[in-house]
């Protein structure tokens, strides 16, 4: 058993982390999140160091990096913001969907559009009365002349509002299927005739931003279609276990940076003379907050690694998305109180990480549809999700 990163994942990692550092300062991930607004230019420089192409085998232009490489990345992408890593997450499972659907046209047309930045890409899946249950969305394209006519409603889609984003939107092509059946998958420009963003005022990840988006009569073509009509539930599940995977590693970044802060935090400040972190109560919650981040990591990685083996890994990666959310909001909730008054001022970014931190466990699968999914592949009871 090799638990060693290799060396071009250590070059990898502190790389991005070095990009980070330069792209993507405190004092500015704090203005923008004040502001609310999405810094291109961390993209841009994400495009030019190759982040992008990452994923993406090299015959269509990519790296040929595996699950594990994707988890290092956003791992370290996360250390510095859970937020602005949404947006690059996002993409990635967006260019891996068309990939692994669709045709030899739609990957030569769009996987340079990924890999290049020239668009970027939201998840649209949810709605007011689709959340957990996928499968009673209600939006739907019909066909219409040559192609989709599409209407209704979508929710909560991160980074939606972007400039140059095309959306992945599900949608239902036959109502008279039921629940997952008759779901396709169709490729939405943001700014198509018909579409109508609205900026959601959220408790965190407000760089990303997350949007509630409507369709009223919006025409798409035929070729905007992935993975054939009906197919929308294959190409969701194809990227399910990565997305999960990514999410968890996203999470263990960003209670690594809770954790980094804490424990600096807790060096520092001093009362009744000596360090708070030398005091066993605030050492102990620091050393289980420690613990807790490693088994995390741990489970998904291992996750990632057998992703990256192209073995069955859904019980691993639903685990790792379960423990390293919930490590995250706990950690983030446990490093506010460590800093006391201040870790609820913005003089730090520990309320940010809170905010950040919380929606860990609701997005990409809440921890009790993924403890349903989990107890299902126990056998306990039948699987859904
Ligand atoms: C920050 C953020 C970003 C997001 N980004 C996107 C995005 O880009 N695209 C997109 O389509 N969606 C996105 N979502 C939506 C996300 O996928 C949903 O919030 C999630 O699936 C849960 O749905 P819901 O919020 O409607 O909660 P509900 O499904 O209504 O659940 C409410 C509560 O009931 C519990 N519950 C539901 N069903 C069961 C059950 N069977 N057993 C036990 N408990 C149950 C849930 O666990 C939860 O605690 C995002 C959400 C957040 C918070």
């Amino acid at each position: 058993m090799d638990f060693d990163p290799t060396e071009e994942q250590q070059a990898m990692r502190a790389s991005v982390a070095k990009l980070m550092a330069r792209c993507a300062p405190q004092d500015k991930l704090r203005q923008w999140d004040a502001q609310r607004v999405f810094p291109y230019e961390v993209y841009d420089a994400w495009v030019e160091a190759g982040l992008l192409q990452l994923p993406f085998p090299s015959e269509y232009g990519g790296l040929g990096g595996s699950a594990l490489d994707m988890a290092i990345v956003v791992d370290e992408l996360s250390r510095t913001s859970t937020d602005l890593c949404m947006v690059y997450s996002s993409a990635v499972f967006c260019g891996l969907n068309i990939l692994r659907k669709g045709s030899e046209a739609q990957k030569a047309y769009w996987l340079p559009r990924v890999m290049d930045g020239r668009n970027k890409f939201a998840i649209s899946i949810s709605e007011p009365g689709a959340g957990s249950d996928v499968g009673a969305m209600d939006a739907a394209a019909i066909r219409h002349g040559a192609g989709y006519r599409v209407n209704g409603q979508k929710l909560w889609n991160t980074g939606a509002g972007l400039k140059d984003c095309v959306l992945s939107v599900y949608l239902k092509t036959d109502k008279r299927l039921p629940y997952r059946n008759g779901m396709s998958l169709l490729l939405i420009d943001n700014d198509a005739p018909g579409v109508k963003l609205r900026k959601l005022d959220m408790l965190g990840r407000r760089c990303a931003g997350t949007y509630e988006v409507f369709f009223a009569d919006v025409d798409v073509p035929a070729d905007r279609l992935v993975g054939g009509e009906g197919g929308g539930w294959d190409c969701l599940m194809s990227g399910l276990q990565l997305e999960r995977a990514v999410s968890a590693a996203s999470s263990c970044g960003g209670a690594q940076a809770v954790l980094d802060l804490a424990r600096s935090y807790a060096q520092e400040r001093v009362q009744f003379g000596q360090p708070i972190g030398t005091f066993q109560a605030i050492a102990h919650s620091l050393a289980s907050m420690q613990t807790e981040l490693d088994a995390a990591r741990l489970l998904t990685m291992k996750a990632a690694w057998l992703v990256s083996k192209g073995r069955d890994a859904l019980r691993e990666i639903t685990e790792a998305k379960l423990l390293a959310s919930e490590t995250y909001a706990k950690l983030a909730n446990q490093g506010v109180h460590i800093m006391g008054a201040f870790g609820l001022s913005a003089e730090y970014p520990m309320e940010r990480y809170f905010r950040d931190a919380r929606s860990a466990t609701i997005a990409a699968g809440t921890s009790e549809t993924l403890r349903n999914l989990i107890a299902g592949l126990m056998g306990l009871k039948k699987a859904k999700t």
